[in-house]
């Protein structure tokens, strides 16, 4: 079985007198393997942050199921989500979401403190992410010190310290300059490398082109995908720009 099994999500949102519903996602349906780095793209509204929101455990689709090593999530009882969320996913936003009142250092701890790990296993992996993302000497600063890169790549390490199965990214590169996202990017690749799986969503063909994978959503389903293969950055590139303007003058599947 794969590591993440996305089987026919449907996501219907009611409106508050129950006078509209918007149909988010019609019908998602994939999966993805440990290890593989997968970008997610589509135009605003077509339900990308909808569907990291149920992967993450925020939000529950109407029908269909969702699969995370070997768990049906739909099972999960409300405290069981708190600690498998905690556990097993890694998260990172476009805008770090890092807390202003904590340390560099603290902000890294804080998801295994909650975890009531060790002192000298919480030293051990503090110190490996914080040289896995290169900000060891920024251990002491305070958040409002840091550059928004700088900020970014704090989020990360404190995704990564708990080992999650799963690093979920909703645009991790939309608040940064292009040299801190093509810093960002040589990170996300670095980590694929080892091993981390990752699913990232983004607007920016260049991140996109980064990946192994590229998933197209439009009006809440699965519009194609392209596989790197033997493919360059560059030729990724080209191909996700050209899917992308086919998307958008409504074409059909290519
Ligand atoms: P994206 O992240 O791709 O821009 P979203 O997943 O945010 O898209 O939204 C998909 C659709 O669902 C949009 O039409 C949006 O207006 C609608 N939507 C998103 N969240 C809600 C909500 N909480 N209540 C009602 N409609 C929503
Ligand atoms: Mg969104």
């Amino acid at each position: 079985m794969p590591l993440l099994d996305v089987q026919h999500v449907k996501k219907i949102y009611q409106t508050r007198f129950r006078t509209n519903q918007v149909e988010a996602l019609k019908d998602i349906h994939f999966s993805v393997e440990k290890g593989e780095y997968v970008a997610i793209m589509g135009e605003s509204g077509s339900g990308k942050t909808t569907l990291l929101n149920i992967l993450a455990m925020l939000d529950r689709p109407t029908e269909g199921k969702v699969w995370l090593n070997h768990t049906d999530t739909s099972k999960l009882k409300h405290k069981q989500i708190a600690t498998y969320r905690r556990e097993k996913l890694g998260f990172v936003f476009q805008d770090f979401n890092l807390l202003d009142t904590l340390s560099v250092k603290d902000n890294i701890l804080l998801p295994l403190v909650l975890s009531k790990q060790p002192i000298h296993e919480m030293k051990a992996r503090l110190e490996e992410v914080l040289a896995k993302l290169g900000i060891t000497s920024l251990k002491e600063k305070m958040p409002y010190e840091l550059s928004g890169g700088q900020q970014q790549r704090v989020a990360v390490a404190r995704a990564l310290i708990t080992k999650p199965e799963i690093l979920l990214a909703d645009e991790p590169t939309g608040a940064l300059d292009s040299k801190s996202a093509s810093t960002l990017l040589d990170i996300f690749e670095a980590i694929s490398q080892q091993g981390q799986t990752i699913l990232m969503v983004t607007h920016s063909t260049t991140a996109a082109s980064r990946a192994k994978r590229v998933l197209f959503i439009r009006d809440g389903i699965l519009y194609n995908q392209i596989f790197r293969g033997d493919k360059t950055d560059r030729q990724m590139f080209a191909q996700i720009s050209d899917t992308l303007t086919v998307m958008a003058n409504g074409g059909g599947q290519v």
